[in-house]
Parts: structure tokens; sequence; C-alpha cells
């Protein structure tokens, strides 16, 4: 049964993530009357976090579970697959896709690393020739990435480093004792490293404590001191009075009227089954990039029979993901070591940002490495692979002496690189599955290029070298060229980016430079859907910043009666 509301909300936004929870709290302080549509049920670290639970509590010990796939009391409900809503890839394609499917998305989760795009982010093929500019520059953004630092809160150090701006940061905690050792290590091959930037409160701020370095950030802060919307952006938006939050309500298209002008949002009450409409003057998508493209593309009307906001043809297109490669070693110098305090964020204290210039290599575009080891709560899986330590584990008190021994003596580093656009990344409709909605699905095509290839090599020989140059060996041979450099699978570091690009040109891009359609003047994207390129930083900082600017785009245009 069809049901429409006869006085529309000024806005309707799609998503309760990063995007969507950021454009709420921007939106309802504007004085905007607000419906959000959220596809999976209500959960607010505060209130429902396990972040003191013991992993000997339950009989899993904190294993992963089916819909838990970082461990059972892991504060995201998503994974790789969600049962009823599944996603195709072309034949050939190796592309996995993480979605979080409850309020405030994967920010109940993420890894809070929390770092600003540099200006040469925003115009790489000016430096370079490769991929495209973006429609704005560093400064239109530093504005709005102040706001999210004064109103979130992330620690971090000033370094005066170009491509790496400096936030207003609060005090980033002292590295660990291992951590002290790849300092060393970096310092004597003359890699960068410096203090981590996550978003997690050193000191407190109104209505959140300070953190109190109990290592667990991804079952959520029960006392807020990380950045998740739920907690951060839609209690406060609720707060106002203005946002009616519709949880368990899936999107399944925007709806247009005569004048090709959004009317609202058509979705399907999951605790029901039936399908409904909520009408608004604005529709603001932020259900994730990929997903967002997908809502589309999948509202099709005969004004727009390519999906909306399509005319260009380029939804689903320029998507990208960071680039990943991993390597773990073992370190003779942290085996027997004297018991000592590791607590701290449940994240890296620090990280090495991109210190190399791209024109004296064979890749263009950089990475930057995070670090991780120590001391972390055993659990489920503790420790797996002890085989691989000199004197190879064993039976009984063997067994558990050398569990002693080599508790913490792993140090390892993670890359995470910038991927150029490519014409064979994209994602369609598959015209052939639907979801337990009806809903039709996405298909993914994906393939890397020796830009992001090479790029990965690199990373893997620097990784190499530092644990060498810790006194260290790695746990695993240099992959080959015919195993890609152990370059992780399109999707699998959890960046997706692009699909609904931003650009001047209404023939190259689906948005303009505020992110709103350049085909339907009402209709806005608040995720990672407009970025026009990756950076060798994590996206969803800029994610926030961003979508804080549509919002106050929208709110100026509304109090013009331009909407
Ligand atoms: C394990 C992990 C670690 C990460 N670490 C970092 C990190 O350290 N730093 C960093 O910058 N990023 C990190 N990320 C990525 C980060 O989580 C995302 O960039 C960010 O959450 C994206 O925000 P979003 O609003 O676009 O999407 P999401 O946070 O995914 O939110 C989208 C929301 O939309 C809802 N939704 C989807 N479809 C519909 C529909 N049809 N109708 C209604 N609602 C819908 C979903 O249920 C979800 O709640 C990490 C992610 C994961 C999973
Ligand atoms: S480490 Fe700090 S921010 Fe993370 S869960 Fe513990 S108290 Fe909260």
């Amino acid at each position: 049964m069809l049901h429409r509301r006869q006085a529309p909300y000024d806005v309707c936004i799609i998503g309760s993530g990063a995007g969507g929870g950021m454009a709420a709290y921007a939106l309802t302080r504007a004085g905007a009357r607000v419906v959000m549509l959220e596809a999976g049920p209500a959960w607010y670290a505060s209130k429902n976090s396990q972040m003191l639970t013991p992993a000997y509590a339950t009989p899993m010990r904190g294993r992963a579970t089916h819909t838990r796939p970082f461990g059972e009391f892991d504060a995201c409900d998503g994974g790789w697959e969600i049962d009823g809503e599944p996603y195709t890839r072309a034949s050939g394609t190796k592309f996995d896709w993480w979605r979080g499917r409850m309020l405030g998305g994967r920010t109940n989760h993420w890894g809070r690393i929390s770092l600003r795009f540099g200006p040469e982010d925003f115009r790489g093929k000016t430096r370079d020739g490769l991929g495209d500019d973006w429609p704005i520059a560093y400064e239109d953004l530093a504005p709005f990435y102040d706001q999210v630092d004064d109103l979130i809160g992330v620690f971090g150090s000033k370094e005066g480093i170009h491509n790496e701006p400096d936030g207003k940061f609060l005090p980033p905690p002292k590295p660990r004792c291992y951590e002290l050792l790849v300092k060393k290590a970096s310092d004597n091959l003359k890699i960068t490293c410096i203090p981590s930037r996550l978003s997690i409160t050193t000191t407190a701020k109104p209505g959140r404590q300070a953190c109190h370095y109990c290592g667990q950030c991804n079952r959520g802060c029960s006392v807020k001191a990380n950045f998740s919307s739920p907690d951060v952006l839609i209690a406060p938006a609720l707060a106002t009075g203005r946002l009616t939050l519709l949880t368990n309500s899936m999107a399944r298209e925007v709806t247009i009227g005569p004048d090709g002008l959004a009317t609202g949002v058509q979705y399907i009450d999951k605790e029901t089954g039936e399908d409904r409409h909520v009408a608004a003057k604005v529709v603001v998508l932020a259900a994730s990039a990929f997903e967002s493209a997908r809502l589309l593309l999948n509202s099709r009307s005969s004004l727009f029979p390519q999906g909306l906001a399509n005319s260009s043809g380029v939804v689903g297109k320029y998507i990208t993901d960071t680039t990943g490669s991993d390597v773990s070693g073992f370190i003779p110098a942290m085996v027997d070591h004297v018991p000592h305090n590791e607590d701290g964020v449940g994240g890296m204290h620090l990280y090495m940002p991109w210190w190399l210039d791209n024109k004296k290599l064979d890749f263009p575009r950089g990475y930057h490495i995070e670090v991780y080891g120590g001391l972390g709560q055993p659990g489920y899986g503790f420790m797996g692979g002890i085989q691989r330590y000199p004197g190879k584990g064993g039976y009984g008190a063997k067994l558990k002496e050398d569990y002693r021994r080599y508790y913490g003596a792993t140090i390892g580093f993670s890359g995470r690189g910038e991927q150029i656009p490519n014409d064979k990344c994209y994602t369609e409709i598959d015209p052939n599955v639907v979801d337990k909605f009806g809903i039709p699905v996405l298909r993914f095509h994906w393939d890397w290029t020796d830009n992001e290839l090479n790029q990965v090599k690199h990373m893997q020989e620097t990784f190499r070298a530092l644990i060498h140059e810790m006194g260290g060996t790695p746990f695993s041979p240099m992959p080959t060229k015919e195993q890609g450099y152990g370059i992780a699978a399109g999707g699998r570091i959890i960046h997706e980016l692009g699909g609904v690009r931003m650009g001047n040109d209404p023939k190259s891009s689906a948005l303009n430079r505020n992110c709103q359609a350049h085909d339907v003047k009402n209709l806005f994207v608040a995720d990672g859907g407009p970025f026009v390129t990756q950076a060798n930083k994590n996206p969803t900082w800029t994610i926030l910043a961003l979508s804080w600017r549509t919002a106050d785009y929208i709110a100026q245009q509304r109090k013009a009666g331009a909407l």
C-alpha cells in the first residue's frame, strides 16, 4: 500500500552514517525540518556498547559472527555479505563490498583515522596529468575541516607538512614501547613518522568524557570519547526537535514530479513490509557512495530513463578504493620484555604520511603507513600462527610459556595508497538480480593498473626494510608480480568512493561544486559519492567536511527561496 504525506518535510536524508549524520546535524541547527531514513535499527554506543566485556564472558570468546565479522563484541552490524541483500561481480572481477546496516552505519566501528586531504589531493590532474581535478580546492573545505575538528575532536600534532594539513588538534597520546622501535627504524630509513590523527577526545568535551585508554574503540565507546554518528551527530540533531528518525526504513527510489524536481523518497518499512512514501522539498543521499549510486540508477522515469541525475552517464563510474597491502614480522627485541603499561586508544599512536617524490618513482601517487602490534586484549584466535616463531609452539606447558614469551613480539605495517580512477572500475545495475525487497542490485567491475601494482610493490619493500631495521624477520615471503605484490582486492580497504562525482561540466559529472545534481536542483549527495579522486588519506574526515559544506549551501539556498 502506498502512503503519501501531505505536508512535505524540508529535507529528507537517506542514511545516517558520517555523511547523513553530519547533514542532519547541520540542517536541523539551521532550522530545517528533517526526516531521516535509515535501513538499519537504532544503536547508540553510549547505551549498547560492550566496551568493557571481557573476552571470557561468553562461550564464543569474542569470535567473529556472520553479522559481526570483526568480532562478537564489535560495534558494527553488517559485513561483506548481508542476508537477502546481494551484490554481484562481473566475471573475473575481485571486489568485496562492506556495508553497515544500523543507525550510524560504519561510523560505529571505523578506525577513527581522521586525515584531511591536502591541497595537492584536489588537483591531481594538474599535477601529473592523471585522473581529474576536483571543482573545489583545499581552501574551500578548510573552514569545514576546522568546524569538524572543533565539534567532533581529533588528536594529532602540528607538523607543517604541505600536503598533510594540520588541524585543530587535541593532545596526542604518547607512543607505546613497540611504536618507539618503529619510530627509531623509520628515522634511520628517513621515513617521516609522526603522531597519528584519530577522532578520539584525549581531553573531555561537553557531554563526552576524555578517553581512558581501554583500547576497545571498535566496540563503540560508552563514554563517547570516540566519534560515532549516533552519539555525536544524530542525538544532538534529535535534541533540536526538528529531526524525525525512521529506522528500519530501506529507501527504494527518489520520486520525481512532472517538473523534474525530487518530491521525496519511496521506501520499505522493514517492520511491516509496507511500501511507503515520504515527501520532502529537498532530498539528500547519504546511503554510502555506492548505495547512493544504486538509488540514482534505480530511480528511472520517463524524464530520467538512464536513472536520476545521470544525463552525463557517469553515475556508477569513476569508482575507487584505497590500495592496501600488509606485512608483519617477528621482532626479537620484544621477546621476554619487561611487563609494561601499553594502554592506549583503540588504534595506532604513530603513523607515516607519504614522504617521497613520485616524480622519482615508477608510480604516480603515494601511500601512508599504518602500524600495528603490542599487547592487545587476548580473545578468540589469540596469537594464532605461533608455529611461525622460533621454538615453534608445541603443547601444554611449553605452548603456554611460548604464548607468554612471544606476546607482543609481532609488529606489522599496512599501506594505504591512492588509486586513480580507471575505465575498468565501475558499477551498474545487474539486470537479472534483485534483493529481498525487489530492488535491483549492483554489479561490480574492477581491475587494478600498474599505477597501483607498482605502488604496492614499493609498500612491500618498505615494510620489509622496516622490519629488518628493527632486527626482525617478516612472517611471509615477498609476494610476486603474479600475486599482484599482495594487493588487497578492490573494496577490501572499505574506502570506496566516487560513482556520483562532482565537477564543473554537466557532461562529465553528476553533481556541481556544491554536491547538487546538475539535472535536479533539489537533489544532493553527502557521502563519498561526490569524490573526484581518492587521496592517500582515509576519507571520512573529508566526507564529514564536505557534507557540512553541502548542508550549509542547502540552508543558504532555502533562505534565499531557491529551494
Ligand atoms: C572496519 C572499518 C574501518 C574503517 N576505518 C576508517 C578509518 O580509520 N578512517 C576513515 O576515514 N574511514 C574508515 N572507514 C570507512 C568509514 O567507515 C566510511 O568512510 C564512512 O563510514 C562512510 O560514511 P557514509 O555516511 O558514506 O556511509 P556509512 O557510514 O556506511 O553509512 C551509510 C548508512 O546508510 C544506510 N543505508 C544504506 N542504504 C540505504 C537505503 N537504501 N535506505 C536507507 N538507508 C540506507 C546504511 O544502513 C548506513 O547506516 C572504515 C570502515 C570500516 C568498516
Ligand atoms: S580507547 Fe578511549 S575512545 Fe576507545 S573505547 Fe576506550 S575510552 Fe573510548
